[in-house]
């Protein structure tokens, strides 16, 4: 089998539970998860290095002027990217790589890196995506309204994706991650070294 890893993307509205999901694919250890820049400011419960590599506007240009980052968007007005060493080292290492980013992002590494799978996660209903935000108390009204426009939007891009999975329940989002990564794995394109390997199989028999 071909010893590459995967670039796994998974987008999804503010709310549809992308974090918990990840959190759970990461418990196996053929799964990272690459760690964003952002100018976002901290919330309570999140550390600089683990949830994010908080930074100013300033520190954050200069990565993208010293092409620091692999994409990166500006999402309800603060920077995000994709630290471009990390991905490589760890797809090189045949590890599968999770970034968990927004839309504009996503098709930017899909342009680099057309094996990336786009995944797009969703909650059940538009419903359901306002009572998680509200729930989760993390954003001002405002900025939850800015979230479900932007929602929105990005809901009008769902065909630029391979796969839609919906996360009624985080167990069975993930488990269909999961298929779906085992299946692309399998791909022929992706395993055109065995081509070789079973012709010379063939040979030597
Ligand atoms: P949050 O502020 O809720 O942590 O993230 C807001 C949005 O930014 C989410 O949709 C999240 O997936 C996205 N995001 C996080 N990191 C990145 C990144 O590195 N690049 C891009 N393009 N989006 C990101």
């Amino acid at each position: 089998m071909n010893n590459k890893g995967i670039l796994i993307i998974i987008s999804g509205p503010s709310g549809a539970g992308k974090g918990t999901v990840v959190e759970e694919l990461k418990k196996d250890t053929n799964y990272m998860l690459s760690i964003s820049a952002t100018t976002r400011a901290p919330r309570k419960n999140e550390t600089d290095g683990v949830h994010y590599f908080f930074k100013t506007a300033e520190e954050f240009e200069k990565m993208i002027d010293d092409k620091k980052l692999l994409e990166y968007a500006s999402f309800c007005g603060n920077y995000y990217g994709t630290p471009v060493d990390y991905v490589n080292e760890k797809i090189e290492n045949n590890k599968e790589v999770i970034l968990e980013i927004e839309v504009q992002g996503a098709l930017q590494v899909k342009k680099i890196y057309p094996d990336a799978v786009l995944i797009f996660l969703t909650p059940p209903s538009m419903g359901e995506l306002r009572k998680r935000l509200e729930g989760r108390a993390t954003e001002t009204p405002e900025k939850i309204k800015m979230r479900l426009d932007r929602a929105t939007e990005e809901f009008g891009i769902i065909d630029k994706y391979d796969y839609i999975v919906i996360n009624d329940s985080v167990e069975n989002a993930v488990e269909n991650i999961k298929c779906i990564v085992k299946a692309e794995k399998m791909k022929a394109y992706r395993n055109l070294n065995l081509k070789s390997v079973l012709k010379g199989d063939i040979l030597n028999a």
